[in-house]
């Protein structure tokens, strides 16, 4: 099963929603099913606790709403602000991969300078150059 480009923001408390399609695609109960979380490169990876293999990060349970915390370390490796940062979270084997979502340019792929426009982002250059 591949799950592309869900875009969620983290919360003030540095929780992360996990979409509920997902939650049930992977079979992981709220409250009950801990999860470990840890960092590969730029990715979290989330990942079903299986007792019989060896634990490599954090181990944590999504809460009633389907909410995970994420480990204020991995937060200030990847220098992820909440309420502020969002993340793109895909799904690959069974694991969740969380993506820092950098927004860029929908003409240039810019990533600096940007301004929203009907929920697009536009950056500074091609405002300019539409302008014109
Ligand atoms: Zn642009």
């Amino acid at each position: 099963m591949t799950f592309t480009g869900i875009v969620r923001q983290v919360d003030r408390l540095g929780r992360i929603v996990i979409p509920k399609k997902l939650r049930q695609a992977l079979g992981l109960k709220e409250l009950t099913d801990p999860i470990e979380i840890y960092l590969n490169g730029n990715d979290i990876i989330l990942k079903k606790f299986r007792s019989d293999s060896p634990v490599s990060g954090d181990l944590r349970c999504l809460d009633k709403f389907g909410r995970i915390v994420i480990p204020i370390a991995v937060r200030e490796r990847l220098n992820i602000e909440s309420q502020k940062d969002s993340l793109e979270i895909y799904c690959e084997n069974d694991n969740i991969i969380l993506r820092k979502f950098e927004p860029v340019c929908i003409f240039c792929g810019e990533s600096e300078k940007l301004t929203s426009f009907k929920g697009k982002k536009i950056c500074a250059g091609c405002i300019n150059e539409l302008t014109r």
